[in-house]
């Protein structure tokens, strides 16, 4: 989870809220049924890990909990990345197939490939973990953060919620089926990075840049996102992430020569910045859908009632009805699931009380819709303003400042793809049963960027059940259910299975 974007969460909050989930239920059933057949019905038992498998899944999460990979002086991905590497290679994994490398010593990544029984024309499926996590301060929690505790049902660490459950939970189903002998029919990839919470080497952006070769895929499935949703124990619906928007920053500037407040001068940076924002405030980008909002649409339109229901049918049809849009855009996850947003987040402006502003400036936050790139925003937003006295920048995530803002668009959706639908949801139903499997676009952001602008689609997926009021990823106390992780474990290995084939 991207800390940046503030609003990452393993369950988002949008693109529908508490009441909608508790209702999504029956729908999303029916429309399994029409999407993918009674086949995800067929509700055979799953194989479950043995005592065996269990421990050696639990001493590899205890093993990851324990090894600090925050991006400070005390901490490491490489540490935890090599520890990987060498579970890998003891386990017989030939070396080739076992990669350690990044651009920096204390930020390596692993990609370990389970290769495919013979030659293939397949593409490969990539599993994508970051191994990094938030700091945690030891003071702020109740055990040591870097301690593996378990207490009460639960596992206690910074990681056992973002993301160290999963990288555990696949580094062990990599090292189960490899021992089993089993042979995919086509290549299983798995790729523990660094930096995704932040930091100056995402190994994600600098694996699929710098070495494609190493993690090129048919799909990505990115537990750092999605999983199920449980409301006092029942399971409610889980979440599959199939598209996020773009995030962007623009630093938007009104410079003035200033001089002494008792003398106001015609022009003025404050009023001029504020005039931009204002107008910023009035306008609201194009509507838009994509495969997989129009599919989230769908599915809320058959639960919702009267005029909300009507109104999500009429954006349905085509061409859209924009009045109908206009009315749902008064519910903010409804507009913001349909447009690209950009709202001011930060002003700052003058130096002293008596003196005219020599500086006034805004920083305006962008949610971008798939399909457009940053730079088009930009010229947007000079657009609108109509000001040719300010100036409008792109801040990167590192917060550097640029005159323009990068071309690339993220890739607009395909439908949601059957080979990943269809065992995700027979899986997922005989864990969780009669539980809705719905996809969703986030608003926040995740690695699965990297893989949506190079072409590769990415679902976020973590087979993690947790209560809703549980989410602790950064938090203090992080912890999971015993028994989540062991369902996440079970899922995998029958997933992993579904997606090699065979
Ligand atoms: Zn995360």
């Amino acid at each position: 989870m991207l800390c940046k974007t503030g609003v990452r969460s393993k369950f988002p909050g949008p693109p529908y809220n508490a009441s909608m989930r508790r209702n999504i239920f029956s729908f999303v059933l029916a429309i399994l049924l029409l999407s993918f057949g009674p086949a995800a019905f067929s509700q055979s038992p799953l194989p479950t890990a043995s005592a065996e498998d269990r421990a050696l899944a639990r001493e590899i999460f205890k093993q990851l909990i324990e090894t600090n990979t925050t991006d400070t002086p005390k901490g490491s991905v490489t540490a935890g990345s090599a520890a990987m590497q060498k579970r890998f290679l003891d386990a017989g994994f030939p070396p080739e197939d076992v990669h350690l490398l990044g651009p920096d010593a204390r930020k390596q990544n692993l990609v370990v490939r389970l290769r495919a029984a013979g030659p293939t024309s397949e593409k490969p499926v990539l599993f994508l973990c970051h191994m990094d996590v938030v700091e945690a301060l030891p003071s702020d929690w109740h055990t040591d953060p870097f301690q593996f505790v378990e207490k009460d049902g639960y596992y206690y660490g910074r990681g056992t919620q973002d993301m160290k459950e999963s990288d555990a939970a696949l580094v062990a189903t990599f090292l189960r089926l490899h021992k089993e002998g089993y042979k995919p029919r086509r290549d299983l990839i798995l790729a523990l990075t660094a930096d995704e919470e932040g930091g100056k080497f995402n190994g994600a952006q600098w694996l699929v840049q710098q070495h494609r070769e190493l993690v090129d895929a048919a799909w990505v499935i990115n537990p750092d996102a999605g999983g199920v949703e449980l409301d006092h124990g029942r399971a409610m619906v889980a979440d599959v992430e199939a598209t996020e928007k773009v995030y962007s920053d623009f630093q938007i500037t009104a410079t003035n020569p200033g001089g002494h407040s008792s003398r106001p001068r015609p022009d003025n940076a404050i009023y001029e910045l504020t005039a931009a924002i204002d107008k910023l405030a009035a306008y609201t980008f194009p509507f838009e859908m994509n495969e997989v909002t129009r599919t989230y649409f769908t599915n809320l339109a058959a639960q919702e009632k009267g005029q909300t229901a009507a109104d999500m049918r009429a954006i349905l049809a085509t061409p859209a009805d924009l009045d109908a849009a206009a009315r749902l855009s008064t519910e903010p996850s409804f507009s913001s699931n349909f447009r690209t947003t950009c709202v001011a987040t930060r002003l700052a402006a003058g130096h002293a009380n008596n003196a005219l502003a020599q500086t006034a400036q805004a920083n305006v936050n962008c949610r971008i819709f798939p399909g457009h790139s940053p730079e088009e925003i930009r010229q947007q937003l000079i657009a609108l303003f109509a000001d040719s006295k300010l100036t409008v920048k792109y801040v990167s995530d590192a917060y550097v400042v640029s005159d323009t803002a990068p071309e690339r668009k993220a890739m607009v959706p395909p439908a949601p793809i059957k080979e990943v639908f269809e065992p995700l949801t027979r899986i997922t139903q005989a864990i969780w049963p009669g539980v809705p499997v719905t996809p969703v676009m986030e608003n926040g952001a995740t690695d699965s960027i990297y893989f949506a602008l190079a072409g590769i689609p990415s679902y976020g997926y973590s087979a993690i059940a947790l209560e809703r009021d549980d989410d602790r990823a950064h938090g203090q106390d992080e912890r999971l259910p015993v028994d989540s992780y062991w369902k996440s474990l079970d899922f995998f290995y029958s997933f992993l299975k579904a997606e090699g084939g065979q």
